[in-house]
């Protein structure tokens, strides 16, 4: 296994700038700009959010609710203007858009109707106290600074801001600096709905700016770092927080497999597969990279999968024509994805469709790799680009085989119409999610925790999991009977050594007669010290 080293940034921007210039990526249209914060204002902005959240961790889940409430209407009555905007400073199509704000809304369901539930104290045993009781509190951390990378530019901050404010934390959100034109606009949905409920619209805060103002972030106390983004800066994350011993979950990239059996319904694994690999033009972190098709229904599969991409349309998301697959929204994208493939067909893989840069725009054209394997780059390097790499395997064994063989592990999925195959394939791949018959509907199903393993990182969003990622999870023990027998260790009672291994042996001891012997112990120590 190599090490998923190679971030997929480019250089940092001269630190001079004080302004990000948005362009929408389809068209290379300025948009417009906004301000590069830098540590000072990341610290204003921190101040401010501490003293909002004292005031909202002291509200009611119905309050909470209410202003999520508020957040997912304005979703829902501004939903083509929203797509709209993410159309314009993601450079993808208004379809994909939807896709974005799908999960969004989902979420938001989620958090309404059962954040309260996962977040109640709940008791569990007290063990062998049984005089006492004992129980989970969750509370708010503080604030969560939550930093974003730039393929799905409403989601990544509404994701993990919507749990960090239904948990009872105020959230200073970083957005990427290659789509920083949404920001204003999404603070304006989060200030409207915060007003309107009578908070302070300090609570969630829109932070921009390039990578320093992100290490601001993490070295300025916030209480928790939710980084969301390359394994590159991922790193640079985790060595910063060490410092203020800052917890971080890190969200980072992925090279997802997907196995396609001899018995898959082929077309739905195709669609799947379009779907994996077309989404945000492939700039998705659980994109289907690496597809392993038996060989018994490879080529039937390869030729499936042509006739629909040699069809697909690509272009301006907003212009006249409509189209299939957008831009690449981080110029660099475009070098890193034809790096690989340019790489792979050098080495004999054959790209059957598409394979090349456009000749103009910030576009890579949807692309059908075939013929490729493991000692190619494209099969161990995130690609983030509509590029289907296929390899026929022989069997199940090498197709698990081969899906392990990775650095990342964030998800996965597996296509048969036998239950008990997809079953056990699933349980053998090493990764934070597999999906059966599907491609990342594991996202829709909110109630299940979203992450990864190995170089995609680690702690979860979503669900109770991700809600409780948020919180200090506190363990209570208090009095269940009102009378109270106080631990009494002081002076050291002669026999208390030789008592308490006696009760050891009586409690722990895995035979009848080893507990026997506990009693002796426990009946000798107290006759010693009567003596
Ligand atoms: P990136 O790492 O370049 O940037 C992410 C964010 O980090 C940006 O806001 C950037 O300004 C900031 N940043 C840069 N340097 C920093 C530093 N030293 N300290 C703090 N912040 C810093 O990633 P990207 O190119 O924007 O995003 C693409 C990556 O994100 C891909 O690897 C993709 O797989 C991953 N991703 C993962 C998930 C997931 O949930 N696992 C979701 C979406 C994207």
């Amino acid at each position: 296994m190599d090490s998923p080293s190679t971030p997929l940034t480019l250089a940092p921007p001269p630190q001079e700038r004080t302004t990000i210039r948005c362009t929408d990526p389809a068209t290379g249209e300025l948009l417009g700009e906004v301000p590069v914060m830098d540590g000072a204002e990341v610290q204003a902005r921190l101040e401010r959010a501490r003293a909002a959240q004292l005031a909202w961790r002291e509200t009611s889940f119905a309050q909470r609710r209410r202003v999520v409430r508020r957040i997912l209407d304005h979703v829902l009555e501004h939903s083509d203007e929203l797509c709209r905007m993410i159309a314009r400073d993601a450079g993808k199509t208004l379809e994909n858009a939807a896709v974005e704000l799908w999960p969004v809304c989902e979420a938001m369901r989620w958090n309404l109707a059962h954040a309260e539930k996962a977040l109640r104290p709940q008791k569990v045993s007290s063990g062998l106290l049984v005089h006492k009781s004992a129980r989970v509190e969750y509370h708010p951390l503080g604030v969560i600074g939550v930093i974003c990378p730039w393929n799905f530019p409403l989601q990544n901050v509404l994701a993990p801001a919507i749990p960090a404010i239904m948990a009872g934390n105020a959230a200073l959100v970083k957005v990427s600096e290659w789509t920083s034109w949404s920001a204003a606009r999404i603070q304006q949905i989060f200030d409207e709905a915060l007003r309107a409920e009578g908070h302070s619209v300090d609570l969630v805060q829109l932070i921009t700016g390039y990578g320093p103002t992100g290490a601001a972030l993490v070295t300025s106390g916030v209480d928790k770092i939710v980084f969301t983004g390359s394994i590159g800066n991922g790193k640079r994350v985790l060595q910063a927080s060490v410092d203020n011993l800052t917890p971080v979950i890190l969200e980072l990239g992925g090279k997802d497999p997907m196995i396609v059996c001899d018995d898959a319904d082929l077309e739905q694994a195709v669609h799947n597969a379009l779907v994996g690999t077309l989404t945000s033009a492939g700039q998705l972190c659980m994109a289907a990279e690496r597809i392993y098709v038996f060989a018994a229904v490879h080529d039937e599969f390869v030729a499936m999968a042509a006739r629909i991409v040699g069809q697909l349309r690509q272009g301006a998301p907003l212009g006249d024509q409509r189209v299939d697959v957008g831009a690449m929204t981080m110029p660099g994208q475009v070098d890193i994805v034809e790096r690989l493939v340019d790489d792979a067909v050098a080495r004999g893989a054959r790209a059957i469709v598409g394979g090349k840069r456009s000749p103009t725009g910030q576009f890579f054209q949807p692309t059908i790799l075939v013929d490729v394997d493991h000692s190619m780059a494209i099969m161990r390097e995130e690609t983030f680009g509509p590029v289907m790499a296929i390899m026929r395997v022989r069997d199940e064994h090498e197709a698990i085989a081969l899906a392990n063989d990775c650095a990342y592990g964030l998800s996965s999925s597996v296509f048969t119409r036998d239950h008990a195959r997809g079953e056990r394939i699933a349980r053998q791949i090493v990764a934070g999610s597999t999906v059966i018959n599907d491609f990342a509907m594991h996202y829709m199903a909110q109630d299940l925790p979203f992450g990864g393993v190995r170089g995609s990182g680690f702690g979860r969003l979503n669900g109770p999991e991700g809600l409780r990622g948020m919180c200090n999870v506190k363990a209570v023990v208090s009095d269940r009977l009102p009378f109270h027998n106080a631990l009494k260790m002081y002076p050291v009672q002669p026999a208390a050594y030789d008592t308490a291994r006696g009760v050891f042996k009586l409690l722990y001891s895995g035979s009848l007669v080893g507990r026997a012997r506990g009693l002796v112990d426990i009946g000798r120590a107290l006759l010693r010290r009567r003596r």
